[in-house]
């Protein structure tokens, strides 16, 4: 790993090989930077220190200055310049991997890391499962899936730790039973007084005070993905984290945070609202609750940014692009995917065959009874019920309105 400052320059890190003069990446999966072209192995210069949550007071206390929109690269390997708002990328003209010196462009620095684990081929092959698996998908999207446009992207994260205490007040619903008189007609036309046992709710006011932990509360630093999207990729291990290291990045692009810590923070406190509530639910009592107000007070605030790593895959299908995320520790998949008007429509025809088959099959038995529930198992057993949902939809994708993620 060498470093380059370069004038006005961002420095960055570059990762020559020492054996052939191409650059290494890190390896998905291990501990090694490799060479794509000789194979050279060097070890990942591990960080030597602990993942530690810094103190968020100090953070909001402290003018942080504007980073530039961008910075330019220069490539310690061929000398182009590229202008990116990156921390990591390959040069646009070699592939050689280069880093930023996070520290020279006045952001918050990453404080940990989730390596990439998944590599190139099973992130392929956990692709290949998906769109198999995808019900009345286009037969073309599973040649249009292809790995090899998928760029490794770390993105960030901002996580907070916050000791709570919350003063609600509310009404505690306790249930009880009365018995009541009504009136029927039996079926000579008389009527008749009988009684039957209903339940009430006698409300009774609450109020009190509940305390909770919360530990690493996860939101996003980036408006590139959409978040509904990040959230189907969790559960993140993040335990396994490890201190930021420069190393990681090598090879892999990856996005600097556009969300700021404070609206991090507001989003995580967001997150931790239902959670508090269901305390004071919990804190009330009774058979039912009513929380009407809650006032929380946040104590020992601490964050970090982390980068979490993602295969982001993007592909046209009848010129539309369609967004597929991986998750690069877990191989989790979340996309968007085409739905095959054909295929709907021939199963659809097929599963009206069957159902009539079968109504024509029990008719001629004589059992008109089960015919109907037999003709509507059919149905079901085609899976028509989910194409039918989204045939019926207005928006024809599983998820719309995700921007594309920008090819570098
Ligand atoms: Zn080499
Ligand atoms: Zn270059």
């Amino acid at each position: 790993m060498a470093e380059l400052t370069d004038g006005g320059r961002a420095a960055h890190h570059a990762y020559p090989c020492a054996q052939c003069g191409a650059a290494v990446e890190f390896a998905a999966g291990t501990g090694t930077l490799t060479c794509p072209y000789c194979g050279h192995e060097q070890e990942v210069t591990a960080a030597v220190r602990e993942v530690r949550e810094h103190d968020f007071a100090a953070l909001a206390a402290t003018a942080r200055p504007a980073a530039p929109a961008a910075h330019d690269y220069r490539c310690g390997t061929c000398g182009a310049v590229t202008t990116s708002d990156h921390l990591s990328q390959k040069c646009g003209f070699c592939g050689s991997p280069m880093v930023a010196e996070v520290e020279t462009l006045g952001l918050v620095e990453p404080e940990a890391v989730l390596p990439f684990e998944v590599d190139r081929a099973a992130m392929q092959g956990a692709l290949q499962t998906w769109v198999r698996s995808r019900w009345f998908a286009p037969s073309a999207l599973k040649k249009v899936v292809s790995a090899e446009q998928a760029h490794g992207v770390y993105l960030p994260h901002w996580t907070f730790d916050a000791r709570t205490r919350s003063d609600y007040t509310g009404q505690r619903g306790e249930h009880y039973w009365v018995t009541e008189t009504y009136t029927t007609t039996d079926s000579e036309g008389r009527s008749q007084t009988q009684t039957r046992q209903v339940q009430k709710t006698r409300w009774y006011p609450a109020s009190g005070t509940v305390a909770r932990d919360f530990d690493d509360v996860l939101v996003t630093g980036t408006h590139r993905v959409m978040p509904e999207h990040l959230a189907k990729l969790s559960p993140w291990p993040l335990q396994q984290a490890r201190a930021y290291q420069p190393d990681y990045l090598a090879g892999y692009e990856t996005l600097r945070y556009d969300v700021e810590p404070e609206a991090g923070l507001e989003a995580a406190k967001q997150d931790m609202a239902p959670v508090i509530e269901n305390d004071c639910e919990r804190d009330i009592g009774g058979d039912v609750q009513r929380v009407h107000q809650v006032r929380t007070s946040y104590a020992a605030v601490t964050y970090k940014l982390l980068l979490l790593p993602v295969w982001i895959a993007t592909y046209l299908y009848g010129g539309k692009p369609f967004q597929v995320l991986v998750n690069a520790r877990t191989a989790e998949v979340v996309g968007e995917r085409p739905w095959s008007a054909w295929k709907i429509t021939l199963a659809v025809l097929a599963g009206l065959l069957v159902a009539a088959a079968i109504v024509w099959a029990v008719v001629a038995n004589g059992d008109g009874g089960s015919a109907g529930a037999l003709a509507e198992a059919a149905l079901g057993q085609a899976g028509l019920g989910e194409a039918a949902a989204h045939w019926a939809a207005p928006g024809w994708r599983e998820s719309v309105g995700v921007p594309v993620y920008p090819v570098v």
